[in-house]
């Protein structure tokens, strides 16, 4: 029997409990008629989430990583001019994947902490294929603004990381102009880790690779998936085998979003706000500085600096053993220099920002 934690890290967070209850279900077969009304509801359920109407959206059975390969593989052909936008971790791993897929890469760094320079961005190439970013850097805490990256794409394609973003921040691929969007469940969406919920406009769904390198994330084949009828829009038509979908995941997503949606997705929206912002007044408070950029901080994935002289590894380990709380280290460069608190999906309450606060004050000795 594991002890129960708080998970304040970056991810996985404490899932919401309807969705851990979920879990516990009597298991559906994948081409089980109820199962697959609890995938068309969960595909409609996430295009609210995304903001989008896109009938291409969908949870691929993966993680966020490969929600990240999926929405590159796709679409780049070789040669294709690919715009990154690089303000952290993974902003970095997307040139990697791009490059791999062929793409002839520019990559437009930024120094982390900082949002994304959207007049560089734009400035970087005169007709890129693509133009790919992260919303919410969970390496840094820093949002970025995707609607003027959107507003500013001309004829390439957007492409948007939203993994740390969906269902904790304001979202919207349609009003935005995002083409291709990938996120995670384990976020801010507050299901356990192990789906990519993913979209596509019909735009870049034409533009397609028609073979990409990979079969398995192939999006061509994803008719076989959710069903063309589903493709086309809620129907029940008949399933083509591709691969068993993880049934007990779905069905735990479909609880989480039902309960999002319950709440209303722009009161989750506030709840993390305020949340956030409380953690980051309280951490000043306490005489801790933030790491992300001021008026650019995610309210959901807190950076704060590691005071000199601090340990961070022992307050990381100490606020396990005496509190069951997980906090995140820092990523990349700072990995020891900075942390990560999350108050994603479920942990976005109150007493979760006091027991927060009350347990760092504590290892801290503040
Ligand atoms: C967590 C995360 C990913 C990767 O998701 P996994 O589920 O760990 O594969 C990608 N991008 C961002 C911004 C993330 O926070």
């Amino acid at each position: 029997m594991i002890s129960e934690r708080h998970l304040l890290g970056p991810g996985p967070s404490n899932p919401y409990p309807e969705a851990t209850r979920a879990l516990a279900d009597p298991l559906l077969g994948h081409l089980d008629p109820e199962f697959l009304r609890v995938m068309d509801e969960t595909c409609e359920m996430l295009r609210t989430v995304w903001g989008t109407t896109s009938a291409r959206t969908l949870p691929l059975s993966a993680t966020g990583s490969a929600g990240m390969e999926a929405a590159f593989v796709n679409t780049v052909h070789p040669g294709d001019v690919v715009v990154v936008a690089v303000n952290g971790l993974f902003g970095q791993r997307m040139t990697d994947v791009a490059a791999r897929c062929g793409a002839e890469v520019v990559s437009v760094e930024h120094e982390w902490g900082q949002p994304v320079d959207v007049e560089r961005v734009l400035a970087a190439h005169p007709a890129p294929a693509i133009i790919a970013a992260v919303h919410a850097e969970t390496s840094t805490g820093v949002r970025s603004d995707v609607a003027a990256l959107g507003a500013g794409k001309g004829d390439a394609l957007l492409l948007v990381d939203a993994v740390t973003s969906i269902g904790g921040i304001e979202l919207r691929a349609d009003d935005w102009g995002i083409d291709i969007g990938y996120a995670g469940t384990q976020k801010c969406l507050g299901v356990a880790p192990g789906l990519a919920p993913f979209t596509i406009s019909d735009r870049a769904f034409e533009r397609r690779v028609q073979t990409p390198r990979s079969w398995y994330l192939d999006l061509g084949m994803l008719g076989g998936y959710v069903g063309e009828a589903g493709v086309r829009q809620g129907g029940t038509g008949q399933r083509t085998y591709h691969h068993t979908a993880p049934t007990a995941m779905v069905a735990s997503l479909h609880a989480a979003l039902s309960r999002i949606l319950d709440e209303g997705l722009e009161a989750v929206w506030a709840r993390h706000r305020a949340a956030g912002e409380a953690l980051q007044a309280g951490l000043q408070e306490m005489g801790l500085e933030l790491f992300a950029a001021e008026g650019h901080r995610l309210p959901e994935l807190t950076t704060v600096l590691v005071p000199d002289g601090v340990d961070s590894a022992v307050v990381r380990r100490e606020l396990l053993d005496r509190h069951g709380i997980e906090i995140g280290a820092g990523a990349g460069p700072y990995a020891a220099t900075v942390w990560r608190i999350g108050l994603m999906g479920h942990n976005a309450r109150p007493d979760a920002v006091l027991l927060a606060l009350a347990a760092l004050k504590d290892v801290l000795g503040r």
